[in-house]
């Protein structure tokens, strides 16, 4: 049972990872960033979820920081993820670009660095790079992003590791069971990113109706959706009050009639680029 914001999951190599975060895609450098960092930390967030590409790396760094100064919090208490761009996937390239990522957070090191997309013929290298910083010490859990069952079979063939996460699309629209199955079947933590398809489910029908049954949001629906599927998520907003009603989602449960429901809207739509055909 998932009781409490920060409740976490425990990875296959034992790193416990919240199963709610904050996800901060599109969120341009400056002080909506680190006030949308702080604020989350400071109404109990304990995950956040960046990338190199969303190149805001210093902000969140920087409201990292100020979070943990003014809540008084020691890093540890913080799950910080960042993804290695396409353009840097190679052995050394990986290497360097954790370090960028770093040096830009401020921190000394990550609780979670993803390869962001399968790019073929270069994923297998930048893996043997996560294996490295794992393997160092400098990294506390390594995972992947984008991949489907068959980038996750090539990638275990000559992996030492497994990798503890794989972050895909996944909302109503996009339910993902067959990777969640084979996901479960390895012990690689599922991670929704676009958990609410970026803002486009709130006028369905159905979600709406179990929504107002709770008296929840359908944003809040989606979410508890997630978390009773046992699938971490990285819902995004800047607004405080969104922050908040995000994360007020302990207080209610989904029979299993509406998680069927729910289950039910699948029809394989997304709203990002399909792994197995992105051309960046
Ligand atoms: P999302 O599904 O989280 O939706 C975000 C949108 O919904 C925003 O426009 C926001 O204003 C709105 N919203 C959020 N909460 C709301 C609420 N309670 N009520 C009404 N509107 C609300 O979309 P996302 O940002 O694409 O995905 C979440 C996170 O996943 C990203 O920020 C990023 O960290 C991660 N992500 C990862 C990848 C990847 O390739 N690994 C790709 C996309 C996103």
């Amino acid at each position: 049972m998932i009781e409490h914001l920060q409740d976490t999951t425990t990875l296959h190599n034992g790193v416990k990872m919240p199963w709610l975060g904050l996800g901060v895609f599109k969120v341009a450098e400056g002080l909506e960033l680190v006030q949308a960092v702080k604020s989350a930390i400071k109404h109990g967030y304990r995950s956040i979820d960046t990338a190199a590409i969303y190149e805001n790396e210093k902000g969140v760094g920087q409201g990292i920081h100020e979070a943990l100064l003014e809540d008084k919090l020691p890093r540890e208490k913080l799950f910080v993820t960042s993804k290695v761009w396409n353009a840097d996937l190679g052995y050394e390239s990986t290497i360097a670009a954790y370090e960028a990522s770093l040096s830009k957070l401020g921190l000394d090191y990550l609780d979670l660095y993803l390869i962001h997309w399968p790019v073929q013929g270069k994923f297998k290298e930048a893996w043997r790079a996560l294996e490295t910083l794992y393997k160092e010490g400098r990294v506390k859990a390594i995972g992947v992003s984008n991949f489907h069952i068959h980038h996750l079979e090539e990638l275990l063939q000559d992996a030492e590791i497994k990798p503890m996460v794989n972050q895909v699309e996944l909302h109503p629209y996009l339910n993902q069971q067959e990777l969640i199955r084979f996901c479960k079947d390895h012990d690689i933590q599922m991670e929704a990113w676009s958990p609410l398809m970026q803002g486009q489910l709130f006028d369905q029908p159905i979600l709406n109706e179990i929504a107002t049954k709770h008296g929840k949001s359908v944003a809040q629906v989606i979410i508890r959706w997630d978390l009773q599927h046992g699938i971490v998520t990285i819902p995004k907003s800047t607004k405080e009050h969104r922050i908040i009603e995000n994360a007020d989602v302990f207080n209610f449960r989904l029979s299993d009639e509406e998680m069927t429901r729910i289950d039910s809207l699948h029809q394989n739509h997304r709203v990002g680029p399909d792994p197995d055909n992105f051309d960046f």
